[in-house]
């Protein structure tokens, strides 16, 4: 199993979520949301074979975090991942908008500074003003967007763009959600926990509910599980040479 986008620095218990994902053999990329969140979440995984770790600034965070820009740039040389960055257009963080576009731009500048990076990107109710700004910085990386719910003109600006999609069980849980995977290049999709945050089976989504996202994904593709798990490590094999 494979969850490219997963907060296990976030859980009540990280600790015991690492040790379930290493048992499992699953293959995480934890996501962080702060770049003070990098050292101690470094020291989270450390030891994990198959778990991987990303340098963020969450756009809800933007605003209350822009002075780690500094310590971000500084993190950045030794980290081969970023995320969570993006935009946020929610009503609850449109009034800090300004702050979101400034942190997502210099992060694009220093991610193409730095030959690019792979990047999970948050794009709620701001795919299209997201889009432009990757289209802007070309050389910023490989773009994963995280829980897609754009329209069907935006996932097609995105799919020429080249961006990659990882999704997860809540979004396979909806019908809507099911329709754009359904559009989504199968090489270029991934699947995600994007947990805790995210609920699943009322409670916060785990790396181990992937076993169930793939399976919606196999009917969503009409094909067995074994198709899908194949597709699925060859896609994350894409990523990681890129990230080497
Ligand atoms: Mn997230």
């Amino acid at each position: 199993m494979i969850d490219f986008h997963c907060h296990l620095d976030l859980y009540p218990d990280p600790k015991r979520v690492v040790a379930e994902c290493v048992a499992r053999t699953i293959y995480v990329l934890s996501v962080t949301t702060t770049p003070s969140a990098w050292r101690g979440s470094s020291t989270l995984v450390d030891g994990a074979p198959r778990i991987r770790l990303a340098l963020g600034l969450h756009p809800q965070l933007a605003m209350e975090r822009k002075s780690e820009l500094s310590l971000f740039e500084k993190l950045l040389p030794e980290a081969k991942y970023v995320g969570e960055i993006g935009l946020d257009g929610s009503d609850a963080y449109k009034g800090q908008w300004q702050h979101q576009v400034d942190v997502f731009e210099r992060i694009l500048h220093l991610c193409a500074r730095e030959g690019g990076r792979v990047m999970s990107i948050h794009s709620r109710r701001a795919a299209r003003e997201v889009l432009v700004r990757l289209k802007a910085s070309p050389q910023s990386g490989v773009a994963i967007l995280h829980w897609f719910t754009g329209t069907r003109n935006e996932l097609e600006t995105a799919i020429a763009a080249g961006c990659w999609f990882s999704v997860g069980p809540a979004m396979l849980s909806s019908e809507r959600g099911r329709e754009l995977v359904l559009r989504m290049p199968r090489e270029r999709v991934i699947t995600e926990s994007d947990g805790p945050f995210a609920q699943y089976q009322r409670r916060s989504c785990v790396p181990w509910d992937m076993a169930d996202a793939e399976a919606i994904i196999a009917k969503i593709w009409d094909v067995d599980r074994t198709s899908v798990e194949h597709q699925l490590r060859e896609n994350m094999k894409r990523l990681v040479a890129v990230a080497a």
